[in-house]
């Protein structure tokens, strides 16, 4: 299991206490945390965050976990 400590820009994330949104297995559940990703502000440190830790799970600066795969992988 990931252990990582959060960052400072996640303390104001729109996205915190959602977990059930934002790592849902379902389609419309993690389109609807890719909305919400579009308006935060800390997308960008979000998805090098991710990418730097090989997170592959979940909606990560407006990424599915497809997407990231493809990111830590390319
Ligand atoms: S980009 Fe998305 S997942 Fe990342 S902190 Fe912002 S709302 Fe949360």
């Amino acid at each position: 299991m990931i252990k990582l400590s959060s960052p400072e820009w996640f303390e104001s994330a729109p996205c915190r206490g959602n977990d059930r949104t934002f790592f849902s297995s379902k389609p419309s559940q993690r389109k609807s945390a890719v909305k919400v990703c579009a308006g935060c502000t800390a997308s960008a440190k979000c998805l090098d965050f991710a990418v730097t830790n090989k997170i592959t799970i979940g909606v990560w600066g407006g990424k599915t976990g497809p997407e990231l795969d493809r990111l830590v992988n390319s």
